[in-house]
């Protein structure tokens, strides 16, 4: 059976399937799903071109992108298609259990690896890899450096990151400290930091600071990894989620439901914050009382504390290279 029919019709989900050679998956399908997230458009004559391959060729790849969840369907005939996937990370947690052997050499972005880190998630030493990249658009974003796309990133593999961490595994296991993911959404970096744990982590902490707001199938393979799970909830309510994030909340509740349904609410530290002009004490005592509901018992109220000036300056600066970015892309697209 091809891999076209194993998504489409059997609503297979691309993780499981383990090797893309024995379902038939076009040789070129992984170069050309990383072409379409890089190019963010795809048309059939630039696939020929670029490949060198008939339309036909052309044709089946794209509906293989299309059935994995990486392209988006043919809106109008002859005009190029958007991806659906659009980061470079997105990609690998797709890619990566199609093609196990990229795992041991994919590079993740990283703002930064931190270590000898005493009094903060929880007891113990514990070293901080922070990821570059998030989904979200939080207002008073807490690490702008994750969605800049000009920041400074450290590209490294699942064994250079545990190279690094596991100088400190004495402190971590005589501690009860181990090594927390954050970022940036560490979530979307799932399967490159179960490859690093992977790597020997059994006797440490491992902590995950995430927003919750990820498809479950990259929260599923980590679970067996994590101990604890801080969980940055905004607020639970949909309108004041959304005008602050700019996305739905739907996804983290749905996650959080399900993890509690896994018998791991006790590993679950929602944090509430107050966020000025968003929402008041009131609204984080309504998403405390939804949150206990669930089953969740630990929390942590606290408020955002805001630079207002310095935060204006940083939207501004943000949107003009959003602006520049698109206007460069566009640049690209034309000459192409
Ligand atoms: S979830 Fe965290 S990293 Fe992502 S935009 Fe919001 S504050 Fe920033």
């Amino acid at each position: 059976m091809s891999i076209f029919n194993l998504f489409r019709k059997k609503k297979v989900e691309p993780k499981r399937i383990i090797d893309a050679k024995a379902h038939g998956l076009d040789p070129l399908f992984e170069d050309a799903a990383r072409l379409v997230v890089q190019k963010k458009y795809l048309s059939m004559s630039f696939l020929q071109r670029k490949f060198g391959i008939s339309y036909k060729r052309a044709n089946r790849i794209a509906d293989e992108l299309v059935a994995a969840g990486i392209l988006g369907p043919v809106i109008e005939p002859m005009i190029p298609r958007e991806p659906i996937v659009r980061e470079d990370e997105e990609l690998y947690n797709l890619l990566a259990p199609l093609y196990p052997e990229i795992n041991a050499t994919h590079r993740a972005p990283l703002l930064g690896i931190g270590r000898l880190r005493i009094g903060t998630d929880g007891n113990g030493v514990t070293s901080l890899v922070a990821f570059h990249g998030c989904s979200l658009g939080c207002r008073f974003c807490l690490n702008p450096r994750c969605k800049d796309l000009d920041a400074e990133v450290r590209k490294l593999t699942p064994a250079e990151v545990m190279e690094e961490i596991k100088k400190d595994e004495l402190y971590y296991i005589a501690t009860k400290g181990g090594v927390t993911f954050g970022g940036g959404e560490p979530f979307l970096n799932s399967l490159f930091i179960k490859e690093v744990l992977d790597l020997g982590a059994k006797e440490w902490h491992v902590t995950i600071e995430t927003s919750l707001n990820v498809p479950r199938e990259y929260i599923e393979p980590l679970l067996p990894y994590i101990d604890e799970y801080i969980v940055d909830i905004k607020d639970m309510n949909t309108q004041i989620y959304e005008s602050y994030t700019g996305k739905s909340n739907s996804q983290v509740k749905e996650n959080l439901k399900w993890l509690v349904g896994q018998g791991i609410a006790e590993r679950i530290l929602c944090r509430i914050p107050l966020i000025p002009n968003y929402n008041n004490a009131s609204d984080q005592e309504t998403s405390k009382k939804e949150l206990s509901e669930m089953g969740i018992t630990r929390f942590e109220m606290f408020t955002y504390l805001i630079d207002k000036e310095r935060e204006s300056i940083r939207n501004k600066i943000c949107k003009l290279k959003e602006e520049f970015r698109k206007i460069a892309t566009r640049g690209i697209i034309d000459e192409e």
